[in-house]
């Protein structure tokens, strides 16, 4: 398949809800989804979404089963659903931690970086680029923790 990092949000968004329409069977209606807004995160996690959505098709037997949002939040990948279940939790939160390691910006490895209060997950390249430096181990910790 081809890189999914070279994609613009909008290409994303539309290769998801092609290939995994009951998952989007809402986006329509901001009361149930909020997957009409796109994915609210970088392109970097492009590939990770997509492998995840794939291994939630796999252990999804509910037909009504949906994707409500999928966002980053404190450096790392969130993707919310709709009923959730167990099997479905597993794989967003292997997803989540898996997200800690990768650049969100451009897929290559990455770490915690901090600019300010702002958190993010960045390779060192972009953490340059975007102003960001190493984060302070406590902070570490605190994103970590559930
Ligand atoms: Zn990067």
């Amino acid at each position: 398949m081809k890189d999914l990092t070279t994609l613009n949000h909008k290409q994303f968004s539309d290769l998801l809800v092609k290939n995994f329409p009951h998952f989007f069977q809402h986006m329509e209606d901001i009361r149930c989804s909020l997957m009409g807004f796109g994915v609210e995160a970088e392109s970097g996690w492009f590939p990770l979404i997509y492998e995840t959505l794939e291994k939630l098709d796999e252990v999804n037997d509910n037909p009504d089963f949906y994707i409500t949002q999928i966002k980053e939040k404190f450096a790392s990948i969130r993707i919310y659903c709709s009923p959730t279940n167990d099997k479905a939790w597993k794989v967003i939160e292997c997803a989540e931690k898996k997200s800690m390691s990768i650049c969100e910006i451009c897929g290559k490895r990455g770490k915690l970086m901090e600019r300010g209060y702002w958190l993010k997950t960045l390779c060192k390249n972009c953490s340059t680029l975007l102003d960001y430096k190493n984060c302070k181990p406590w902070k570490a910790y605190d994103e970590t923790k559930k």
